[in-house]
Formats: structure tokens, C-alpha cells, sequence
């Protein structure tokens, strides 16, 4: 199959990729926070694709994108205050709720549970995509399952190239890190997944919330969570990753005297002095961290390479969308995390 790239910028875009979701097909869409791999989420062969493309576990739900706020009524049920809440504040933008599923989606979109994760997203042509399909978009992020996320056009395309059909391309992904997901179907809610928008953000609005273990910690493959997503091995380049915990200067001490010529060193742009005989890879500034959560995923590409042996990487600290890029970063790590305060 030939895979069409497509400017997002293009008059006629929106309207090809309508009708190619409509078909049953799947297209990539850009998103503010990474590309998705698009189908009809209301239609169980086209939601296999996904699947078959990316080679995620069935037990791996998708979430649905909606065109507008007020559409997660017709695919929700029992939709608490709290909802529209969150929704009047973060959307269009980087928040997903996981909330009561009504019959008609399918058990494949939502992995057999009865709640289904939604989002409006915060990019127009995207949401003019579901408008003219007519349906909501099921879509996971763009990437192979297991690899960095996608978060430019051209990370779908070496994903994907010659098996999907369309790929919108809309520019690098502001965010860069997937949504952050909140559980709304219990007493309490509850962030399954941290993102752009922060746990202080949803504090702000819902006056509680409570942390998902699956979120500060290494999930057991057989264990029952809330987010299926959460307990497998994520985000990561094929090389050991360990995060060097501790003062700039502390930590590089330390990774002077372990890494040898086949690692590397992802670090922050503030650093690459410290590290200018060990090849680094700077993914942001570390005083502004939405350049980390941008530049992430782009920079784990970059180092997904079989020549590469190991690589020290590290993690800005701290509460915003810093707790949602040390998430990222430790899942990669496997929670591997060395203090260089205290190690030597
Ligand atoms: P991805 O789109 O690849 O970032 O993955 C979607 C994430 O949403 C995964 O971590 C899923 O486990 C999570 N998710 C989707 N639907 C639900 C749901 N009904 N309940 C809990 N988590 C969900
Ligand atoms: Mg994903």
C-alpha cells in the first residue's frame, strides 16, 4: 500500500481523511499532543486495524476522540458534574476522561470494559476530521506499540510507511506527551496518566483527586489496573535506560565514571557543556520544562539505535508538566533510577 503524506495546511485534507475513516480505514492524525493512528471507533474491523498496525495487546484500550464536548453524550452515560467541569475548563485540549460506556462501543474500542475513555482534542483540523467522518476517532498513539511515542509526521511515516494509507501531516506535536487521563466512574477521581494538563490544573477544578499506583510505580504485567495501558513497558528506545538522579554537577560526575563510548547521555540544554566528550542529546531546557515534554519522545527516537549501549538520562523535577516527563522517562527506565548524591 502507498502511504500519502498530507499537509494539514491543505484545503482538501480534512475531507480525503474523512472519508477514508468513513471507509474504514485508518489515517494518522496530529493531535497537541502526539499523532494518532485514526479509525472509526464505532466500527470493531476498522478498530482491529489499529491493533494489527501497531501490534498492541487487545487488553489495551483506545480512546475516542470527539469534534465537540457536548458529542461524549452520545457514547457516555451517567456523566457526573465533575465532566462537564473538566470539559468547560481543558477542552479542546490534552485531558481524557474514562467514563460510563454506552452499547453502542464496541467491546474491542473499549478492551471489554464497560467505561470508555474520551477527548476533544485541541487541533482544528483534526477535529474537523471526526466532523465530516461523522464519527467519534478511536486513536492510540501513531507509534509501534512498545517504541517512543510519534510526535512529528515523519515518526509515523517510519512506523507506518506502506501499511496505512494516510498520514495528515500537521507539524511537531506542541505537547508532546500523550493526554493526561482521569477516571470519573468512581467515588473519587483518580489520574491514571499524567499529561499536559497537570494534577494541579485538575485539583484546581475537581477539589480532589487521588493518584493511581500505576502512575509513580512499576506495574506487574498480570496485575488488574485501572489503565490496561499502564503496566506495559513503554516509551522506550531499545537501549537500558537509568535516570541520574542528584545536582548537575553530582550527576555528571558520576556518569563520567560509568559510561563507556557505546552509551549516551540525554540531558538537559543547560548541560551539554558538562557532557561535550560523551556525545549528548539535549531534549529541552531544564528552566523550561514544556520544551522536555515537546522534545521527549523525538529525542528516545533518536536514540533508539541497536549500536547504542546504554543511556544515562535526565529528569527534571518537580510538580506540572514535569510530573508528567519524569512518568515518561521512568517508564523508559523500566524505574531504573540512580541518586548521584549518594552512589558513586
Ligand atoms: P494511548 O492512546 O496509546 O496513549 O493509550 C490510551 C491509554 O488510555 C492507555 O493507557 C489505556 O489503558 C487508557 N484507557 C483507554 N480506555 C480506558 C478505560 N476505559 N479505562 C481506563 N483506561 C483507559
Ligand atoms: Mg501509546
Amino acid at each position: 500500500m502507498k502511504t500519502l503524506v498530507l499537509s494539514a495546511a491543505h484545503q482538501q485534507t480534512a475531507k480525503i481523511a474523512a472519508k477514508i475513516i468513513k471507509d474504514g480505514e485508518l489515517v494518522a492524525i496530529p493531535t497537541e499532543t502526539v499523532y494518532g493512528l485514526g479509525a472509526d471507533g464505532l466500527n470493531p474491523e476498522a478498530v482491529a486495524k489499529i491493533f494489527a498496525a501497531k501490534g498492541r495487546p487487545q487488553d489495551n484500550p483506545l480512546i475516542l476522540h470527539v469534534a465537540a464536548p457536548a458529542d461524549i453524550e452520545k457514547f457516555c452515560h451517567s456523566i457526573p458534574a465533575s465532566a462537564y467541569l473538566l470539559a468547560e475548563a481543558f477542552w479542546p485540549g490534552p485531558l481524557t476522561m474514562v467514563l460510563p460506556a454506552r452499547d453502542c462501543v464496541p467491546k474491542c474500542t473499549t478492551a471489554g470494559l464497560p467505561t470508555v475513555a474520551v477527548r476533544c482534542p485541541d487541533n482544528a483540523v483534526t477535529r474537523e476530521i471526526i466532523r465530516l467522518a461523522g464519527v467519534p476517532v478511536a486513536a492510540p498513539s501513531a507509534n509501534i506499540s512498545g517504541k517512543p511515542s510519534t510526535t512529528t509526521a515523519q515518526h509515523v511515516y517510519d512506523d507506518h510507511n506502506g501499511k496505512i494509507p494516510l498520514i495528515v501531516d500537521g507539524g511537531p506535536c506542541q505537547v508532546g506527551v500523550e493526554s493526561t487521563i482521569v477516571d470519573l466512574t468512581e467515588e473519587r477521581p483518580r489520574l491514571l496518566r499524567p499529561g499536559g494538563i497537570t494534577p494541579e490544573q485538575l485539583l484546581a477544578v475537581l477539589g480532589d483527586l487521588v493518584v493511581d499506583k500505576a502512575v509513580t510505580a512499576q506495574i506487574d504485567k498480570d496485575a488488574v489496573v485501572k489503565a490496561p495501558g499502564m503496566k506495559y513497558k513503554h516509551y522506550a528506545p531499545q537501549a537500558e535506560v537509568v535516570i541520574v538522579a542528584g545536582s548537575r554537577e553530582k550527576a555528571a560526575a558520576y556518569i563520567h565514571r560509568h559510561a563507556t563510548a557505546k552509551d549516551r547521555v540525554l540531558c538537559f540544554e543547560e548541560e551539554l557543556p558538562l557532557y561535550a566528550d560523551c556525545n549528548p542529546l539535549s531534549y529541552g531546557r531544564e528552566d523550561c520544562v514544556e520544551t522536555l515534554s515537546a522534545g521527549l519522545f523525538a529525542a528516545l527516537r533518536k536514540l533508539d539505535n541497536p549500536q547504542i549501549h546504554k543511556i544515562y538520562a535526565r529528569c527534571p523535577e518537580g510538580g506540572g508538566v514535569a510530573y508528567a516527563v519524569q512518568n515518561r522517562l521512568k517508564k523508559a527506565a523500566a524505574f531504573q533510577i540512580v541518586d548521584a548524591e549518594v552512589e558513586v
